[in-house]
């Protein structure tokens, strides 16, 4: 059968596969970085000649005032679906301290390949390319047509993708779409992304004097704004310190796909970089997975409080914090954020003046329900590689290009899916590729167009 000689050809082939990933990965493509554009754009153009040698039609296309994005197609399958394959290649900037290697000089360590983009996302699309390649060297052709897009902003928040989108339409044309750009729970689980959180902020101001007075002289008479505003955001959570408002229902098929997933306390330690005897805040009756993707959640991220070399010997008349939510998949910023100001602006403590607005903009979360042919098959090609079908998950952060996918294209059969792994510190130092994943993500490549050509073949 040729799809079992293409995947021979594409394990041949790995050592090649890892060096054309190197050489990637050398460029410092860093978007949030105007002196590196010019690396962003030798890399597109890099890109899209390799993928002409490989035997696909390739563009470089420019918007003004925007990073290039790189588009490729091999369509020469009548009357077989087309896929099309997203993947990004520009990169975070690299500045920690804490590297150990290069971060643009790809390192092999053990199992696990250092260098910034190796697995967000280079891994993810070159992942794609060798199974291309694989299909083309083998066999001549491919099982279904396929498309690339891979972009050049996505870590600065892919601000241009619609642009893009609505100049060249066609090239964003297909039946279904794999997005590679996300986490497996495990380098031996494979993950199928169907939810992100939203995140929208508040403000919340306590004013309680018209002016700062001495705290010697009114200090236990008058209201401390404060101690009010600790009240307050202590109000919202419960006794485990979770956001109490805003909780959402979760239907049987996540709550038990929740179960499956691999995040247990050493997970929890090592990935939050938890010290020692401090615990995670307790399940109680929800999984991790759960906790982590599919319940709102609120953090203090600033607050009014003078530092402690700032301080002084006052009441001060008003207190602030930021407060910043993440809103359920599926549930709106807004709804969340009306839960919460009404709770904040009920019975104010000590009698003082309570204010919450928004501050900055919301993004939305996203909700997706796998149906149709698509994800039996795509199962089917991660049962052959990986021995076990993707399992779904969440992420709890937010991704303005799945959003932006999902609302342009949620009809089709979106696959999220990549080759991070929670050890691999995407965005931090020290980034790495499991090499394990990388294969198995190659070989789950070759089949899974395979797959599609015939699930998504029929009329
Ligand atoms: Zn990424």
């Amino acid at each position: 059968m040729s799809v079992e000689r293409v995947a021979q050809r594409a394990e041949a082939q790995f050592q090649d596969t890892l060096d054309s990933l190197c050489s990637y990965l050398r460029h410092p493509a860093i978007s949030s970085k105007p002196e590196r554009a010019s690396d962003v754009l030798a890399l597109a153009n890099r890109v899209a000649h390799d993928l002409r040698e490989l035997g696909l039609e390739s563009t470089v296309h420019e918007l003004p005032d925007a990073l290039p994005l790189v588009s490729a197609h091999w369509m020469l399958a009548p009357g077989r679906p087309t896929l099309l394959v997203y993947g990004h290649l520009d990169l975070q900037p690299a500045d920690e301290p804490e590297w150990e290697t290069p971060p643009h000089e790809p390192t092999r360590r053990g199992e696990r390949l250092f260098g910034r983009g190796a697995a967000d996302d280079m891994g993810g699309w070159v992942s794609h390319l060798a199974a291309i390649r694989a299909w083309l060297d083998e066999d001549g052709s491919l099982p279904c047509n396929l498309r690339l897009i891979i972009e050049g902003e996505e870590e600065i928040g892919s601000p241009n993708l619609e642009r893009y989108m609505d100049a060249w339409p066609e090239v964003f044309e297909a039946d279904a779409m794999v997005l590679t750009d996300c986490e497996n729970p495990a380098p031996d689980v494979p993950g199928l992304t169907v939810s992100l959180r939203g995140l929208c902020e508040l403000e919340l101001v306590v004013d309680a004097l018209s002016a700062d007075v001495h705290s010697g002289l009114w200090g236990g008479m008058v209201p401390d704004a404060g101690l009010a505003l600790m009240r307050l955001i202590d109000r919202l959570t419960d006794e485990d310190g979770r956001l109490k408002v805003g909780r959402v229902a979760i239907d049987d098929a996540r709550r038990v796909a929740g179960t499956k997933v691999p995040i247990g306390e050493p997970e929890i330690r090592a990935g939050a970089r938890l010290l020692d005897g401090v615990p995670p805040l307790p399940n109680r009756d929800k999984s991790s997975a759960e906790w982590l993707w599919w319940q709102p959640a609120m953090t203090v991220i600033a607050t009014s409080f003078a530092p402690p070399e700032k301080k002084k010997n006052a009441l001060r008349r008003r207190a602030s914090a930021i407060l910043s939510l993440r809103a359920a998949p599926g549930q709106s910023t807004a709804d969340l954020s009306s839960v919460v100001t009404e709770a904040l602006m009920k019975d104010p403590p000590f009698g003082v003046h309570v204010n919450v607005r928004p501050h900055g903009s919301p993004g939305e979360g996203w909700l997706y329900t796998p149906r149709g042919p698509a994800f039996p098959a795509a199962d089917r090609a991660y049962l052959a590689t990986w021995g076990r079908p993707l399992v779904q998950v969440g992420i709890g952060g937010s991704i303005p290009f799945v959003a932006l996918f999902g609302r342009r294209f949620g009809d089709k059969p979106l696959i999220l899916n990549g080759v991070m792994d929670p050890a691999t510190t995407a965005h931090g130092p020290n980034e790495s590729l499991h090499l394990g994943t990388f294969a198995k993500s190659i070989q789950a490549n070759v089949r899974l167009y395979d797959e599609l050509g015939r699930a998504l073949g029929a009329p």
